[in-house]
């Protein structure tokens, strides 16, 4: 069967919410198109400094392939952040990400949490489990990363941190806000919302208008062969988000290309909500013990907070 975009080659991938059977090349392309569009959507030039974010997970190794076809690599920058969690070196990842990255001539680093932030995952789980508290080791590693990347970043002078979401976490990630009715963060999730602080470099998703099983695909005819490992503090839960996660994969079947138009509506919808925010003024206060940015009518930041119920601070 030949592709129905060139006409010319064998086609390699059946996409679904196109209903076209595509080439390896003319796929690449329908991909770059759509980072084109985000990235656009998102306001980034060309010229920019990048960070990626990378796990060594398909979905950032195709990050890595994706940005390089459309940035000068020198632009280009990814890093690891292991997390300090025992039995959980991440040192397969890194490997993978070490030469991909090298085969793309794109400067990469391996960095540990507790060397940019003090702490590690591991001991910040310990001491809460000594002390009987209830804090998930998720809620500690979420903040923690977040954290080391928007330094990291700072130091290294980049305009935007690149995280390599997918359009399934992306719509996931809306309908739990539209549930939970937090406009805020319905506002956040809009690529053209902004940091509300100085300090704060702006996180963008290149991918979030690609699939999951597009990245999986696009990996795999890369030629990058995917072994994660998993993290031992990751319990498979039913929680709202995985709930979500299966009813999308429903929903897709029954009408391919829904995710694709639920996200590109709802960020409709809310554009002038994100207007209206991004012209507000609003400037984050600064937390009193380390001087980053944190909510609203906040003294203390979600990391000095849990330092303090640690007694570590
Ligand atoms: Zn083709
Ligand atoms: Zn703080």
């Amino acid at each position: 069967m030949l592709c129905d975009e060139c006409g010319l080659r064998k086609a390699a991938v059946y996409q679904r919410h196109s209903q076209r059977a595509l080439c390896e090349e003319c796929f690449e392309k329908d991909l770059i198109k759509r980072v084109e569009r985000s990235l656009a959507n998102y306001g980034v030039s060309k010229r920019e400094r990048i960070l990626l974010a990378v796990s060594g997970g398909k979905d950032s190794i195709a990050m890595m392939f994706l940005l390089s076809r459309i940035f000068p690599r020198e632009n280009l920058r990814a890093v690891t952040i292991i997390e300090g969690v025992k039995g959980y070196s991440r040192s397969r990842e890194v490997s993978i990400c070490d030469r991909v990255a090298n085969e793309l001539g794109i400067e990469y680093e391996a960095m540990h949490l507790k060397d940019i932030v003090g702490f590690s995952v591991s001991e910040l789980v310990e001491r809460s489990r000594e002390m009987n508290l209830n804090i998930s080791p998720c809620s500690f590693c979420g903040v923690l990363r977040r954290r080391a990347l928007n330094v990291v970043a700072r130091e290294q002078g980049v305009s935007k941190v690149a995280t390599a979401h997918t359009l399934n976490d992306e719509v996931q990630t809306m309908m739990l806000n539209v549930l939970r009715g937090d406009t805020m963060r319905l506002v956040q999730w809009h690529p053209r919302s902004v940091p509300h602080s100085e300090k704060l470099v702006k996180r963008i998703k290149p991918l979030r208008e690609i699939y999951e099983y597009e990245l999986a695909i696009y990996a795999y005819l890369r030629g990058v062969e995917l072994q994660e490992d998993q993290c031992p503090y990751l319990v498979q839960r039913p929680t709202l988000r995985f709930r979500f996660k299966e009813f999308l994969l429903i929903l897709e079947a029954l009408r391919p290309g829904i995710a694709l138009r639920m996200l590109r509506e709802t960020e409709l919808l809310v554009e002038p909500l994100v207007n209206h925010v991004n012209k507000s003024g609003i400037v984050l206060p600064l937390c009193e013990r380390c001087g980053e940015p944190t909510a609203p009518n906040r003294k203390l930041c979600r990391i000095c907070e849990y330092l303090e119920a640690l007694s570590l601070s």
